[in-house]
């Protein structure tokens, strides 16, 4: 036990040193992705997603420098969200990017900084309903920023909105009072092309900046394609696996 454990745990130093060593490796991809793009590595964030991790991986990984992460279930990422907040002074930001049941909208509300995975008018609703509740009772203290997913392939279980739909869904969200429209996130179909889709969602997220220049953030890139992503305009890459591990089959 040291002195911040919550009881969360803490993870033993050979799980620590393996999440080192794969932090440099992905931080040192990264870098090089930027600048094969010649872009400024300052303009890409890389969120961790811890998700079917303990919150002791996020304690870790907080201790590594790492200040915001990718949670993508429910109630998984509340309680891990609230653990870390409990032992943690700087502020630390707990993203959803995984699918949201509106009945979940609730919890969400209350821990997420960000949503990557707004895909509909009515999840919009509650999600501005649970924040603005959350704000009333001193839950949270900001405002709720989201991104529109965008679906790349029609395929419907990977969620995101068609991009046809896509500038009715951005009216709806910056209808809103408790969300702030900041841009577009795309999950590229599993598939040996990473480059056709990427370069698929920079030409959608194009026209959309023509309409909403102000909304500029682009979650895009994954522990498979950050590279090309990156290369197309990523401003956020969601890396998992190759910082994880392989993911546990069962969530804390
Ligand atoms: C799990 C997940 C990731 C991370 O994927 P890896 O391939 O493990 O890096 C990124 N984005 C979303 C939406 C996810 O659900």
């Amino acid at each position: 036990m040291t002195a911040h454990d919550p009881g969360a745990g803490r993870p033993d130093p050979v799980r620590v040193a393996d999440l080192a060593g794969r932090l440099e490796q992905v931080r040192t991809r990264l870098d090089a992705a930027c600048a094969r793009a010649a872009r400024d590595p300052a303009e890409v964030d890389l969120l961790v997603v811890t998700k079917f991790f303990p919150a002791a991986d996020v304690l870790a990984l907080y201790d590594l420098g790492c200040r915001a992460f990718g949670e993508s279930r429910e109630p998984e990422a509340g309680t891990k969200a609230d653990q870390v907040r409990a032992v943690v002074d700087d502020p630390i930001a707990f993203h959803m990017i995984g699918q949201i049941q509106r009945r979940k909208a609730r919890s969400v509300g209350r821990w997420a900084d960000v949503v990557h995975s707004l895909d509909s008018a009515r999840l919009a609703d509650a999600l501005d309903v649970a924040v603005r509740t959350a704000l009333d009772s001193g839950e949270r203290s900001d405002l709720l920023d989201v991104l529109v997913q965008v679906n790349l392939d029609g395929a419907p279980d990977r969620g995101g909105v068609m991009p046809t739909d896509l500038d009715a869904l951005a009216a709806a969200v910056r209808s809103k009072r408790a969300l702030r429209l900041r841009g577009l996130m795309v999950i590229a179909p599993q598939s040996s092309t990473p480059a056709m889709w990427m370069e698929r969602a920079a030409a959608i997220r194009s026209g959309f900046l023509d309409h909403h220049p102000d909304a500029d953030e682009f979650s895009a890139g994954m522990s498979g394609d950050l590279d090309e992503a990156v290369r197309h305009g990523s401003t956020c890459v969601r890396v998992g696996t190759a910082i994880m591990g392989a993911r546990p089959l069962v969530s804390p």
